[in-house]
């Protein structure tokens, strides 16, 4: 745990340079625009520690598995989002020494991420050996408004001295992963150029051969006046840069604008990456900075006005949920349905920025709230698209009929995650795939949606799990066996109960939706039945049979479901009796030892309850939540929101609160010494479901929105906006009781406390307290 970030409602400030907190800073500073993104390193040299980090979302490399016993059904890559062309190198020479913070006397640093204008600020003032003075401002933003572009401002005033200043702003394509298994470099060059005023690389990705282009223009400023470039060109192995010589005036500023853009074979023909490139760079570079600026402070006013979330009385929490909304709009914007959330979205390397569960059992309900619906539709359109790759995963696993196996960890739909036991055994993330489809339709009613696409990936879904169940000749029932729960603290399990119930709920909701789409669209229906060879009666009784059937633990004694067969029989210490010096688990116990104990990762029985809770009275919820909450070390960043919402509904705000701090300043206050690999993006969304499931009680019932807030004790009053089915809604809740306000055009109907209420167009209730 560190405190070294300031407390500001819109801003994370950073004072004063101590290198040893680099890394985590340039986490924690990180810029995206949903198409790309960064680390905040330095623009200029820095030879001290630093993880170099720009990402260009969809962009990735199989990388060899790397594995120590090779087991049949292994993928042979894991996908990795690459580390691409550094776009944002200033490197700068001042009397014959390069700016190097590791090599200068550095004073008055300062970072600052505006988070309600979108943009990274850093201020130093260094002294090279030699003495020489310079104040450094450096502005820089990935544009949201024209998401293939971003710029930097970098101002050098010469404090102490006349003499020479060396500028050469690049770009720079040779450049590594740190996580790259064999020590391969990913990326080959196509082709370059330099010209008066700027540069651009094309690299080609090695097997995937995606072509990316990253090109600058450059205007430089002496003392407000415009520089005439002589700059001599550079040209190296993947590199361009252009140098330019000034006198350097006392007092004077030297400002370089770097507009920078990089466009992906992705969207463009490779042959016309290079035109499409320049005429970006004219574009941004004739609007000018500050109108990019001013676009992008704009475009952020526009999306904080359906995220914010405003916390009076506690600026430290207003900072932590601002922060997580910041940057889960600067991963993903939903505009195009190949992309997805990774767990560090552009914050770096680790979980190789693919797409995991977290995003159908994490991310979805924030984008449903926030974001247009199209945003969550092309999260599950993206699932639909890989729909023939899920089958193939779970042909190659040895099961047949168009049964899918989604992948635990993947880019394009192939399976990249190379541990046994979670590869083949962590197999609820179909479930949440599943689930998502459920929680999109309920939220926005768009039912067609099922019938387009869901009901496909729905039958191939249950199709999976009616053959992963045994037959229990012992039992007479159908069991589930060598599964991995949510909780990764167990392995080759039998019978996790979570598993065996998201299993029979996709059967159940499989059945239901196969009615509803047969009765709604007959034709759609049939057609799709040829096209996957359905047969309903014959498919669906084996559905009802294991529905039916299915086995479940359950303690009679404590009236709890056993998380797997066998967990009762383990030593139950509770995790407050373990020695503070034993924690994190993780990192001070054998794998053996975490295995053999009872103690819980993340939430498992309660991830279930969480999802179904409809299914189960209060006692049955608080019985689970008081035999399992004190078993569990909540060591996955995932773990603790799902606790905030099940104790706010049992009525322990305190409990509540305390889950949803771990979470929303998890990554500002590093809680868990591991910011330095890149922010926690998915569990972000989880701080977020905190607040408005936990302390605002939000659930959809019966196509409406219900709420059932309280207030913590902390707070004076906190509020949030909601979008649901063409109504924007402000929910205040505060000491005087919930206020809620309509700003759109349509009324709805909505439950607080229970209680009806009508929100007129455009009009506001209060429900006093
Ligand atoms: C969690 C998984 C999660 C993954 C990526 C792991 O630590 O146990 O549930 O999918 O991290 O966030």
């Amino acid at each position: 745990m560190k405190d070294y970030i300031k407390v500001d409602e819109w801003k994370i400030i950073e004072e004063g340079f101590d290198p040893k907190y680099n890394t985590i800073s340039e986490s924690i500073f990180s810029l995206g625009n949903g198409r790309m993104g960064q680390r905040a390193n330095f623009e200029e040299a820095y030879s001290g520690e630093t993880l170099q980090g720009n990402y260009v979302a969809g962009v990735y490399y199989p990388d060899k598995t790397r594995v120590g016993w090779w087991k049949n059904g292994y993928p042979e890559y894991f996908a990795k989002v690459l580390n691409a062309a550094n776009w944002i190198g200033i490197d700068v020479v001042i009397d014959g020494e390069q700016l190097d913070l590791a090599k200068c006397v550095v004073s008055n640093f300062g970072r600052e991420l505006n988070m309600q204008e979108g943009y990274l600020k850093r201020t130093f003032h260094a002294k090279t050996s030699k003495g020489k003075q310079v104040a450094v401002q450096a502005i820089r933003f990935c544009s949201i408004a024209d998401d293939e572009t971003g710029a930097i401002s970098y101002t050098i005033t010469p404090l102490n001295f006349n003499g020479s200043i060396i500028i050469t702003p690049f770009i720079d394509g040779d450049v590594v992963n740190k996580d790259s298994n064999y020590d391969e470099k990913f990326w080959n060059e196509v082709k370059k150029a330099t010209w008066e005023d700027g540069a651009f690389v094309q690299m080609r990705t090695k097997k995937t051969g995606f072509e990316v282009a990253t090109g600058m223009k450059v205007i430089i400023e002496q003392n407000g006046q415009p520089v005439k470039l002589n700059a001599q060109p550079i040209e190296q192995d993947k590199y361009v840069g252009l140098k330019s010589e000034l006198k350097a005036v006392q007092g004077q500023a030297v400002t370089i604008y770097k507009y920078a853009a990089n466009l992906s074979s992705q969207n463009y023909d490779a042959a016309a990456l290079e035109d499409n490139l320049k005429s970006a760079l004219l574009r941004i570079s004739g609007k000018g900075f500050e109108k990019m600026l001013a676009e992008q402070a704009a475009a952020w006013a526009k999306k904080w006005q359906h995220n914010d979330i405003l916390i009076e009385g506690d600026a430290s929490a207003q900072q932590g949920i601002r922060f997580n909304i910041f940057q889960l709009n600067q991963t993903y914007t939903g505009e195009d349905d190949r992309l997805n959330i990774g767990p560090k979205g552009f914050t770096g390397e680790k979980y190789g920025g693919s797409t995991y569960w977290d995003t159908e059992a994490y991310c979805v309900p924030f984008y449903l709230a926030t974001a247009d619906q199209k945003v969550t539709r092309n999260l599950l359109l993206y699932r639909y698209k890989q729909l023939g790759k899920a089958i193939d995963n779970a042909k190659l696993l040895g099961f047949k009929d168009g049964a899918a196996l989604y992948p635990m960890v993947t880019m394009d739909g192939t399976e990249c995650h190379n541990e046994w036991e979670i590869t083949f055994e962590e197999i609820h993330r179909n479930g949440a795939i599943a689930y998502a489809v459920f929680n999109y339709v309920r939220y926005t009613g768009d039912e067609q949606y099922l019938t387009d696409y869901g009901l496909e990936v729905l039958i191939a879904i249950a199709r999976f799990w009616s053959q992963r169940v045994t037959w229990s000749e012992d039992k007479q029932q159908y069991v589930m066996l060598g599964v991995t729960g949510p909780n990764e603290y167990e392995n080759n399990v039998n019978n996790n109960w979570y598993t065996s119930k998201i299993a029979t709920w996709c059967m159940q909701y499989t059945v239901e939706v196969i009615e509803k789409v047969q009765a709604a669209n007959p034709e759609k229906y049939k057609a799709l039945v040829n096209k996957i060879h359905f047969d309903k009666e014959k498919e669906t009784s084996r559905f009802h049979h294991i529905i039916e059937k299915m086995y479940y633990g359950y303690d009679e004694k404590r009236g709890v479901f056993l998380q797997q067969d066998g967990y009762l029989d383990k030593e139950q210490i509770l995790v407050k009796d373990l020695p503070a010096s034993d924690r994190p688990l993780n990192q001070k116990w054998s794998w053996d030892r975490i295995l053999r104990s009872c103690y819980i990762k993340q939430a498992d029985v309660l991830q279930g309850l969480y999802f179904f809770e409809d299914q189960y009275d209060i006692d049955t919820l608080r019985r689970n939540y008081d035999f399992y909450e004190p078993r569990t070390v909540h060591e996955s960043s995932l773990s603790p929101c799902v606790h905030a919402i099940i104790a706010a509904k049992l009525g322990d705000e305190a409990r509540a609160y305390e889950f949803y701090l771990r979470t929303s300043r998890l990554d500002l206050d590093d809680y868990n010494n591991d910011t330095e690999d890149g922010c926690h993006i998915t569990s972000m969304a989880g701080t977020w479901m905190s607040v408005i499931e936990g302390f605002g009680g939000m659930r959809v019932r019966d196509g409406k929105l219900s709420f059932q807030p309280f207030l913590p004790a902390k707070w004076e009053s906190f509020s949030f906006h909601i979008g649901f089915r063409g109504a924007l809604l402000n929910i205040k809740v505060s000491k005087s009781g919930v206020q809620i306000k309509n700003t759109s055009g349509n009324e709805v109907t909505v439950l607080v406390y229970g209680k009806e209420q009508l929100v007129k167009a455009n009009n506001e209730l209060l429900i006093e307290a």
